[in-house]
């Protein structure tokens, strides 16, 4: 054992370090290895900036920019050469808000569009300027998208899930206010029919003015209301009814419950509507329980209209129901008519007085949707405790309503909200109190990271797992508990391809697992649980971290766990983790198993229950196989002297060459599944040869190409596709069954093909 896997060992077990070459990790910069490339997300189009759409978009209360663009381009821009000017010029404007967007977290889209036009164009040569002008005219002309452009930060969740609570409140409004609004108008017609029978209405002065003026002169009105008080009976309805539909039309009046989208924001000013957003539980529910009164008055007042005007309300009936509906009695369908409640939290708010009323919510499924969001995993006791990250109340509040049954649950990070927009959706429009647990990141934490990388590498890491349970969407555990969010969600860890250049000047490409560890690597509070090993001292006995934690006691021997990151250069380090970090990602592997139990992946009972009947399938299987041998050697037919393998073997039909012609082309594989690139739309932009340059290379205009498929895996094609701005890499299916993360990678890769 050399000096330096002694002192290795000794830091692993101890987290003390000796005197030896163990260097400390604390510098600004150290990231971990597999975030290297994302250093300028602004380069990138990913899932941020989101645009928050105004009014009705197929349904989508929210869209990626990137998605706006695309589509916008579908339109203007024809597939090939023929609308390459176009899509450049756009995808330039597209980059350019997304550049101006960081200095500014929210703004219009029409106004981020107009700003980014004006950049690009100030700073083009006239010529130039000419065609882009053209260009970003057609596109403003095609752009029917209004609404916020936001970027990822600690404020997203928040508006995100308030604009997403208010599309869908405003579609309850219509659907209330389109209820009440007729009911007024019916009740008001009774009564306006009533008034015209009263003597009131048949005054010479009102019949006068009711003929208009031409022919005022021309009667006795005196005369006229005196015969028609004679011969047209008096009001037909009886005073008892009258003052019900007069009380119940002012109720309807008066709500304050419902406005149009317009006069919303002005009415809740004026005190004429409530307010339904909260930041606080218990004002939220005081608000409530004030509101129960009026509510149930709300619906005793609909429910006389709907009986008045069907001219159905019969005293000796409906009266003493009537008199019984408070408060108290309304029912589930009653309350599901009003809006619901949006109360916005974060984690520290939440103390023990507040998670006991936030279970009060949730176990009497009060009409409430409650956000709850985390800023930071690894708080400063989180590992000196021995708590791993579930043990954040977010993350405890998710798993204990999802444990309830009767409540919705959505737990995820801010970097995953817009793939989750089905899911805030589902929840708000659930019938009942729905949590919505997020994971913002946090810049005090990890200040070398933009938050949206923080958040994908809690998810990514198993720290903070996305799941979700939906009470609606069946009666089974399987139907109603989803953890499809995460990645490679059928793996321990998630996998992706680090590739570097060696000390040989030569590029290197290998698979890597992405850990809890690897995310604590990024926090800096952290920096002692790490020591960095320099590299001519890595030797065979330092394992990756996923690799260690696979391993039993009996195999780690002196072996050191260790996870690789880069410094501010860029330059690769292998840093050996403390015991203690190891037990923490443990436990997060474990709680992570668990997610996935629940989800039905990896469930110890279907394993037990498959591996039962395997055994009983191949019993039986061997007692048929014997029972033949028997009735083969009673008839003097000598038995084969093993069974025949179970497994399916490989048959090459031994046919005639034209039986074989015929097979062949059958067996390859078609076309489409086949990867390619439009080499002719290739802009040189060097990504997709940066990430693997033996499996992309230029042609001899400097095009790009798949010059060798075989000198990469699969998901190098999908990441290649997701990077190429001119989406021209068509990665086809895999050809390697077998690599990591393949259900992930088919449906990534089916945006492509
Ligand atoms: S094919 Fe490669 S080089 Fe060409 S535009 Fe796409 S990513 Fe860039």
């Amino acid at each position: 054992m050399s000096v330096e896997l002694q002192e290795m060992v000794h830091f692993h077990l101890t987290g003390k370090r000796g005197e030896g070459e163990l260097e400390d990790v604390a510098k600004p910069g150290i990231r971990s290895a597999l975030l290297a490339s994302y250093r300028d997300l602004e380069k990138l189009r990913y899932d941020y900036p989101l645009v928050l759409v105004e009014g009705n978009d197929e349904d989508a209360f929210v869209r990626t920019l990137s998605g706006v663009v695309d589509r916008l381009l579908q339109k203007i821009a024809p597939q090939g050469i023929g609308g390459e000017r176009v899509r450049t010029h756009v995808l330039r404007l597209e980059a350019k808000m997304r550049e101006l967007l960081s200095a500014d977290t929210e703004t219009s889209l029409s106004r981020l569009w107009a700003l980014a036009e004006e950049a690009l164009l100030s700073a083009s040569s006239e010529a130039e300027a000419e065609l882009l002008r053209d260009s970003l005219t057609i596109a403003r002309g095609a752009l029917q998208i209004k609404g916020q452009v936001i970027g990822c930060d600690e404020s997203t969740p928040v508006r995100l899930l308030q604009h997403a609570w208010t599309v869908v409140e405003a579609e309850r409004a219509c659907r209330a206010l389109e209820k009440i609004n007729t009911l007024i108008l019916k009740l008001g017609d009774i009564v306006k029919v009533d008034d015209l029978k009263s003597a009131g209405a048949r005054t010479p002065q009102n019949l006068k003015n009711s003929l208009g003026g031409r022919y005022q002169d021309a009667f006795d009105f005196e005369l006229m209301s005196r015969l028609l008080n004679q011969a047209v009976p008096q009001s037909m309805v009886p005073p008892a009814r009258r003052q019900r539909i007069q009380l119940a039309l002012a109720v309807l009046e008066t709500q304050k419950f419902f406005a149009s989208a317009g006069q919303s924001d002005k009415r809740i000013q004026n005190k004429t509507q409530y307010r339904f957003v909260f930041s606080s539980v218990a004002n939220a529910l005081k608000a409530y329980r004030e509101r129960l009164a009026e509510m149930a008055e709300l619906i005793k007042a609909i429910t006389i209209a709907e009986l008045e005007i069907q001219n159905r309300y019969r005293e000796s009936k409906h009266d003493s129901f009537l008199r019984r509906l408070d408060a108290r009695v309304l029912a589930k369908a009653d309350l599901l008519f009003f809006p619901s409640y949006l109360i916005c939290l974060n984690e520290e708010d939440c103390g023990a007085r507040v998670q006991a009323e936030l279970m009060e919510i949730f176990s009497a499924e009060l009409p409430m949707k409650v956000l709850v969001q985390s800023c930071d995993l690894l708080g400063e006791s989180a590992l000196q405790s021995g708590h791993t990250p579930h043990g954040v109340s977010g993350q405890r509040l998710a798993n204990m309503v999802a444990g309830l049954g009767d409540a919705y649950a959505l737990q995820s990070v801010n970097s995953n909200l817009y793939q989750c927009r089905d899911e805030i959706r589902r929840g708000l429009v659930y019938q009942g109190a729905a949590l919505f647990s997020v994971f913002t990141g946090s810049s005090e934490a990890t200040p070398d990271l933009p938050l949206y990388l923080s958040a994908a590498a809690a998810m990514e890491s198993r720290a903070f797992p996305a799941f979700s349970y939906d009470p609606a969407a069946g009666q089974d555990q399987a139907t109603r508990f989803s953890v499809r969010n995460n990645p490679q969600v059928e793996e321990v860890w998630s996998h992706h391809r680090l590739c570097y250049e060696d000390e040989d000047v030569q590029r290197v490409s290998e698979d890597v697992a992405f850990t809890f560890v690897d995310f604590v690597a990024n926090d800096r509070r952290y920096a002692e649980h790490f020591a960095d090993i320099p590299r001519d001292s890595w030797t065979a006995d330092m394992v990756p971290v996923a690799e260690y934690l696979s391993l039993g006691d009996e195999q780690v021997g002196e072996m050191v766990p260790y996870v690789l990151t880069v410094d501010g250069e860029d330059i690769l380090h292998r840093l050996v983790v403390d015991d203690r970090l190891i037990r923490a990602a443990r436990r997060c592997s474990e709680h992570w198993h668990s997610l996935q139990e629940q989800g039905g992946i990896n469930n110890s009972h279907a394993l037990a229950l498959l591996a039962r009947e395997r055994e009983i399938w191949e019993r039986e299987k061997e007692q048929e196989i014997a029972k033949l041998r028997a009735e083969l050697s009673q008839v003097g037919v000598a038995a084969p002297i093993a069974p025949e393998p179970v497994e399916r073997q490989a048959v090459v039909p031994e046919t005639a060459e034209s039986e074989q012609d015929e097979v062949e082309p059958a067996a390859a594989a078609p076309p489409s599944d086949e990867p390619c690139i439009e080499t002719p739309r290739c802009t040189t932009c060097d990504e997709c040869t940066d990430l693997n340059n033996r499996m992309f290379a230029y042609d001899e205009n400097k095009q790009a190409y798949i010059a060798d498929v075989s000198a990469g895996t699969y998901r190098d094609l999908v990441e290649a596709a997701e990077t190429c701005q001119v989406c021209i890499i068509h990665p086809g299916k895999p050809k390697n069954s077998d690599e990591p993360g393949l259900d992930d990678l088919i449906k990534r890769a089916a945006l492509f093909n």
